[in-house]
């Protein structure tokens, strides 16, 4: 069973409350103007260098994210700004879903969206195959198959099969234990679990108190946290 959720609402509006703030703090601007610069737009109050400062500050926090948006139909890799929404994809021209999801008791079936999936703890996936943007498992999921495009996190007590999982990020939760067969090519690694495998990180390796890796690591940044372990070859790969 699937249900919506209210964030991408809840999203929409400290958005509109964000510009509101902007507005109280810079003039409303001129209906004709197109941007609000007070030496292009003569209505816009003059403002000491105090005032613009924080007025910068205030534009800086409104600059909208970028997202990198995998096609679910066609996998084509494109990026939208702002947030998350209903968006064709510009390639195969699909429309896409942006809906969050949270899956409670049993589920089968085929679910894809460019938002988010929770798999709730006491769930169970039968012969199901999960797409998403992130996706958070807190149940069963040994016979499913899961795609995250950005972070997938496998948290404690949570069940799955290796040979069914694709991420960018992973994150692994406590009490987890893991031996890759296959090398694991990814962007950001984090666990609190056990590890053993080969594992190619373009970003950062986090090992915290609980967890520990062994075998061949090569990551751009590595920590460690007080009771991680390390264990094998380690190859920290230069910036460039
Ligand atoms: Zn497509």
């Amino acid at each position: 069973m699937a249900e919506n959720k209210i964030s991408n609402l809840l999203g929409s509006y400290s958005s509109i409350r964000k510009l509101g703030n902007l507005y109280d703090s810079y003039g409303k601007p001129d209906d004709n103007a197109i941007g609000n610069s007070p030496a292009l737009n003569p209505k816009a109050p003059t403002r000491t260098s105090g005032e613009l400062f924080s007025a910068a500050r205030i534009r800086q926090t409104t600059v909208p994210e970028r997202f990198e948006i995998i096609c679910y139909v066609c996998q084509y890799a494109f990026n939208i700004q702002g947030r998350i929404v209903r968006t064709m994809c510009p390639k195969c021209h699909n429309m896409l879903l942006c809906e969050n999801h949270a899956i409670s008791g049993s589920y089968a079936g085929i679910l894809k969206t460019i938002g988010n999936i929770e798999v709730k703890a006491g769930s169970f996936l039968d012969n199901a195959e999960l797409f998403a943007r992130n996706i958070t498992l807190k149940g069963n999921a040994e016979n499913a198959t899961l795609r995250a495009t950005e972070q997938l996190e496998l948290c404690s007590y949570s069940k799955f099969n290796l040979e069914r999982i694709t991420f960018k990020d992973l994150v692994i939760g406590t009490d987890i234990a893991c031996s890759f067969t296959k090398h694991v090519f990814c962007n950001n690694l984090a666990t609190d679990g056990t590890l053993y495998g080969t594992f190619y990180c373009n970003g950062s390796v986090k090992i915290g108190p609980h967890g520990s890796i062994t075998g061949e690591l090569k990551a751009r940044r590595l920590i460690v946290e007080d009771g991680g372990g390390l264990e094998g070859t380690i190859e920290i790969i230069e910036e460039r």
